[in-house]
């Protein structure tokens, strides 16, 4: 048996046959041309792209108009291969170094690759696998080699064990028989990781050297493949003990997921009668097939900078993204759309800027209102147009939020803004509610005054984590620090509750927090009463709130700050548990950091 470690990006237990993805490094040859080859090496160029260029086509014909951001992707690929740049680079290329064209080619994506990591953004570097997946398309096309596509073919259960996933291999999965995912590089942001944590599949990623010490040869066929998502483990080839064991915890969370549902509604009620209001966090329009969705009060957050991750999309594009989230729930339900949150660890491929330190840098509302007239006015119109289609149509509630709010004035700026873009939009749009994420502590240490100014809170904890300890939620040498139950968190959490109710606005929570059960308890303490996560954590959480008595957690948060230190208040939180027969999942928020593997 192989254990290994990485980064837990996907939570849940999957167990499946051990499938390697199919290794896309070949030997490139290279060699000199003559200066009379150029011609002909450039027409060899031409045909591999065309050649690609069907084969893309063919693949958005077999994914059908339906599947619209697999679509856009295959797209977005295809427009990566016309772009003049990749042909005019060959072309000079080719007369000034007199070399093959697929070892030029190869050159220009290490080149690409090492430009964008020099950024050290996570988001960028994801956009240099979108070149590289579609210039080694081109390269096998040179070559002469078939594209392997096994992947996509997957009949059975297996988890997938690879260097890192193509976007490609990603979107064509089947996601039926994908029960987990390893990888050695791929961070919690790429496209891979929200894929898989959109479709529920527990991923593991980051595992350093995993194709170096273990391969195909190193195991029996077939050989099974345990991964623990929650802790960031993964085991090959499992002993028969660690195979029954998690055998039966996946039993007992799949038997506790279904009683767990059966307490599922979009408000739930504690054990002394409060409603609690259950929402769904989303960001891609796969997600909207969720069978949880209907059970829910709506979504609390839509991450909208994930519907385009490839550009800038048009006010149409997004107009109509908008229109197929509403008209995916029903009249009762609520749509938060986010404006787009791009910048810090989430830079999509739009390539505006890069800086040495993003997360402090221009992200969300600071860069929608930096480029007002590329991104927040044309998103804005799209929210708003397609909330009067909503109103006209009888669908879902819209809502619109923005993100990062760091100081009143800031809000009352983007506010501005929209009241003048809805001035100049010709139809007439409804009055919808607008909020503030509150994930920073300076928003929090003025959620009295920015109350004043919004129609709800939500508080994004991901962030107010990151920004209260000092710890970066990507960074795994910190990762141990990073705690939302400490009291510093948990006293800011207080106070933006505590600010929202005394200016009469709800107040969400729609960061991971929201979904750990663990901290229910606390927050119902605290006072939340909506609650926004990843679908598939929703039953677990609807369980847990009908257990809890009010008064009861309220004393038991009050208690718990009270504590001399967290690891004393820790001790409290799992006797708390305890006395009322509820074991807790205290999940590895601090476990990222060891990344190896062991061999038995
Ligand atoms: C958060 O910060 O908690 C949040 C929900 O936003 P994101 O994770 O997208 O930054
Ligand atoms: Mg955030």
């Amino acid at each position: 048996m192989i254990e290994v470690q990485g980064m837990p990006a996907a939570p849940g237990i999957g167990i499946g046959k051990l499938c390697f993805a199919p290794h896309r490094k070949r030997s490139i040859p290279e060699y000199s041309i003559n200066k009379g080859d150029v011609a002909s090496e450039l027409e060899r160029l031409c045909k591999a792209i065309e050649l690609v260029d069907e084969e893309l086509l063919l693949l958005h014909k077999s994914l059908g108009d339906s599947d619209v951001e697999k679509v856009d992707f295959i797209t977005a690929h295809r427009m990566i291969l016309q772009d003049p740049i990749l042909k005019d680079t060959m072309e000079t290329w080719l007369h000034e170094k007199l070399n093959n064209v697929e070892s030029l080619l190869l050159h220009f994506t290490t080149g690409m690759e090492q430009h964008f990591r020099g950024m050290d953004n996570p988001m960028f570097a994801e956009r240099s696998k979108d070149i590289q997946d579609v210039a080694h398309r081109v390269i096998d096309a040179l070559l002469g080699y078939k594209r392997d596509d096994s992947l996509s073919k997957i009949k059975e259960d297996c988890v997938i064990v690879a260097h890192d996933l193509y976007p490609s291999d990603t979107v064509t999965l089947n996601f039926r028989h994908v029960k987990g995912l390893v990888t050695e590089t791929g961070g919690v942001t790429s496209h891979t990781a929200i894929m898989v944590r959109a479709f529920g599949i527990p991923a593991v990623l980051g595992v350093e050297n995993l194709l170096r010490n273990f391969h195909r040869e190193s195991f029996s066929d077939p050989c099974l493949v345990v991964i623990d998502g929650n802790k960031g483990k993964a085991f090959l080839d499992p002993d028969k003990r660690t195979l029954a064991s998690y055998y039966s915890l996946k039993k007992q969370r799949s038997a506790h997921f279904d009683t767990y549902l059966n307490a599922l509604r979009p408000k739930v009620s504690t054990k002394d009668g409060q409603d609690v209001y259950l929402y769904t966090n989303m960001g891609i329009l796969d997600e909207l097939e969720s069978p949880l969705l209907p059970s829910s009060s709506g979504i609390g957050l839509f991450r909208s900078e994930f519907l385009f991750p490839e550009k800038i999309p048009t006010e149409e594009e997004q107009y109509q993204a908008y229109i197929k989230i509403l008209t995916s729930v029903s009249s009762s339900q609520e749509v938060t759309i986010r404006t787009t949150d791009f910048g810090g660890d989430k830079v999509p491929g739009i390539g505006l800027f890069a800086e040495d330190n993003p997360l402090l840098g221009c992200r969300a509302i600071r860069l929608a209102m930096a480029y007002p007239e590329e991104l927040f006015r044309p998103q804005i119109r799209a929210i708003y147009r397609a909330a009067a289609y909503g109103a006209r149509h009888g669908l879902g509630k819209m809502r619109v939020m923005l993100p990062m709010i760091s100081t009143h004035g800031e809000l009352l700026r983007a506010r501005d803004l929209i009241d003048e873009t809805l001035k100049d939009l010709k139809t007439e749009v409804p009055e919808i509610p607008i909020g503030a994420m509150i994930e920073l502590p300076s928003a929090v240490l003025c959620s009295d005054i920015i109350a004043k100014s919004v129609d709800f809170f939500s508080i994004g904890t991901n962030d107010l984590v990151q920004y209260t300890l000092g710890v970066d939620r990507v960074n795994e040498k910190v990762a141990h620090l990073y705690d939302p139950l400490q009291f510093g968190v948990l006293k800011l959490i207080r106070i933006t509750i505590a600010n929202a109710n005394r200016a009469g606005i709800p107040v969400s929570m729609c960061g991971e927090m929201a979904g750990a059960s663990c901290a229910t308890a606390i927050l119902l303490g605290l006072g939340l009463r909506h609650f926004s996560m990843a679908s598939y954590g929703l039953p677990e959480i609807a369980h847990a709130i009908c257990n809890y008595d009010i008064e009861e957690c309220q004393e038991f948060a009050e208690l718990y700050l009270s504590m001399r230190d967290s690891d004393t208040a820790r001790e409290y939180l799992l006797e708390w548990h305890k006395e009322r027969n509820i074991t807790l999942d205290i999940p590895g928020w601090g476990e990222r950091g060891s990344r190896n593997s062991r061999r038995f």
